[in-house]
């Protein structure tokens, strides 16, 4: 290559990160065709059965890693994977083609892959379209040990940047931790389930960036800068040396402001709690000294399985986090499937009730350990908040553990649904809390898919910002805890008009809550309460960002500076 290359995507997670590249998914572009003579044919059937079986034990082994790591509850993840090794519609669909087209093994299998995914691609809903990713991982994964290629993807000990198309949810568990320090994706938007995991452990990450105009070698060095949303490949010696200063400053910061407070600069106490994802990341939480959990996302213990787990499953889940926390609060949040919404309290169907009813035993029974509350997500009516209630209460009076039926458990409500933060008034007498996600009630108000890596939608739109003050006004006026648990109050420029607009509790990613805190102790919150007054009145989202970096620069501009956020 003569020069380094540039590619601009979304900034997914913050962060600076250096590495030799790690192509996942090249063997799609690399598909050959060759024709098999009949004499060949066992051979070729014994090669594509010998893959299979080095590809299953790679996942198990992938498995065992991630039970190790997160439990196992979340290493079930991948017995999807191990299923579709064993699948009649994948497998031996590809031996027959072998067979009876007379084609190379990677040909048959890339024909089956596709014909498997595609009605599964038409259909909107993520959870298909999430299986149609699953069909394809599992295609690649066979088509390099087809290749011979016997490296592990978790197995090297080089901090690497992750190259990929896209990343299931389930992969990236598996593949956001050590030896990977950055990511770089094709596909993803802001507020997917990746980029979500990417901001969990902490890798610095640039999603969407679109078909890739250059082909990425492994070893090359990439630079990813997650504050900018951009990837250099093949930088300078100074372009480097640059990236890793950076990368290391950031990383001191963050470690420096781990025990600070969160007061703004006119003596204002803000509550800084941790969106956490998987069980593995309280111990974090608690040395970022994150005051809580704000958000518990536990939908990620059912990534790509076809239910979820038991209650006694669960349980041990929660329970070890409670406790873990205590005596800080732990703020469940219910299931949520995103697309197709399956949990949602409206219109549950037999078995979607019986799993919710499972979902709230166990944090029932969870909650003698210490301070839980649980939160429904993607409420639209009144009504189907009350049913979520009435559910709740009925749960505990079924549940046969005493101290579960008499346990203090505050039930609130996400606001992200634009017709909730517009009736929030009537919401607030029903609710003990409110939490405001700004992630979905920006897409919805401004009509986005939260999958769609092409655009995104900004919760610094004037118009998300006249729903986020209609919440937090209902809630004050109803005197009812409030807090942003969207990926706005990780933003270190718009948390500043979250301030301004009286939010007073903020939840995010565990990494960024030194970050967080940091940014408040330069906040006045006078100012920040004129700057979102004119916010309001603004045309767009560029408008608002540039008058709050321009009307807080004076308290806020060395530090977005030195970090290189702005
Ligand atoms: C949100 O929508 O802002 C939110 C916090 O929930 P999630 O990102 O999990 O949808
Ligand atoms: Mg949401």
């Amino acid at each position: 290559m003569t020069g380094p290359a540039r590619l601009k995507g979304i900034a997914a997670s913050i962060g600076v990160a250096v590495g030799p590249a790690r192509v996942i998914g090249r063997e799609r572009r690399r598909l050959s065709y060759r024709r098999i003579e009949e004499g060949a044919i066992s051979s070729e059937l014994a090669r594509f059965e010998e893959a299979v079986s080095r590809s299953r034990a790679e996942i198990e082994a992938a498995k065992q890693e991630l039970t190790e790591r997160h439990g196992s509850t979340y290493a079930a993840i991948l017995d999807v994977y191990l299923l579709m090794h064993g699948d009649a519609l994948l497998i031996d669909a590809t031996s027959e083609a072998i067979r009876n087209d007379r084609v190379n093994a990677e040909w048959a299998l890339s024909r089956v892959t596709e014909r498997l995914k595609q009605p599964l691609l038409e259909d909107a809903s993520s959870y298909f379209q999430e299986r149609a990713r699953d069909i394809e991982h599992v295609g690649e994964h066979l088509l390099r040990h087809l290749g011979g290629e016997q490296r592990s993807e978790l197995s090297t000990d080089v901090p690497t940047v992750l190259i990929a198309h896209d990343l299931t949810p389930a992969d990236a568990v598996r593949m956001l931790a050590p030896p990977t320090v950055g990511l770089v994706t094709e596909m993803g938007a802001g507020s997917s389930h990746t980029a979500i995991l990417a901001r969990t452990f902490g890798v610095p990450a640039v999603v969407g960036v679109g078909p890739l105009p250059i082909e990425i070698e492994d070893d090359e060095v990439v630079l990813v800068d997650g504050f900018a949303g951009e990837v250099t490949v093949g930088p300078s010696a100074k372009e480097r040396r640059a990236a890793e200063t950076r990368r290391d400053r950031f990383a001191a910061f963050l470690k420096a402001e781990r025990s600070t407070s969160a007061v703004t600069r006119d003596g204002v106490s803000i509550s800084v709690t941790a969106n956490v994802e998987l069980p593995s990341e309280v111990q974090a939480a608690l040395e970022n000294g994150a005051e809580g959990i704000g958000l518990y996302r536990t939908e990620f213990m059912c990534l790509d399985h076809m239910e979820p787990p038991s209650e006694d499953e669960q349980l041990e889940v929660y329970r070890g986090v409670v406790s873990a926390m205590a005596p800080k609060r732990v703020v469940f949040r219910t299931f949520d499937w995103r697309g197709d919404k399956r949990l949602r309290a409206r219109e549950l169907g037999e078995r979607e009730r019986a799993w919710l009813k499972t979902q709230i035993n166990a944090v029932l029974r969870a909650s003698g350990e210490g301070s839980v509350a649980l939160m429904f997500p993607m409420v639209a009516t009144v009504d189907e908040f009350c049913r979520a209630r009435a559910l709740v209460e009925e749960c505990r009076s079924e549940v046969s553990d005493e101290r579960a039926r008499s346990a203090k458990l505050p039930i609130g409500m996400m606001v992200e649904v634009p017709s909730a933060a517009l009736l929030a008034e009537r919401f607030a007498q029903q609710a003990d809390f409110f939490a405001v996600g700004t992630n979905d009630l920006a897409h919805y108000t401004l009509a986005f898919d939260r999958r769609d890596s092409r655009s995104a939608a900004r919760p610094l739109d004037p118009a998300v910002l006249g729903l986020l003050d209609r919440a937090i006004t209902a809630a004050r006026d109803a005197q009812l805890p409030c807090s942003m648990c969207g990926d706005m109050a990780a933003d270190p420029v718009a948390l500043c008009l979250a301030l301004g607009l009286g939010y007073r509790q903020i939840s995010v990613p565990v990494r960024i809550v030194p970050l967080v805190r940091a940014v408040i102790r330069n906040v006045d919150l006078q100012v920040a309460a004129e700057v979102a007054r004119d916010g309001l009145r603004c045309g767009s989202a560029d408008e608002v960002r540039e008058l709050v970096i321009d009307r807080l620069d004076a308290h806020l501009g060395a530090l977005w500076k030195e970090q290189g956020i702005v």
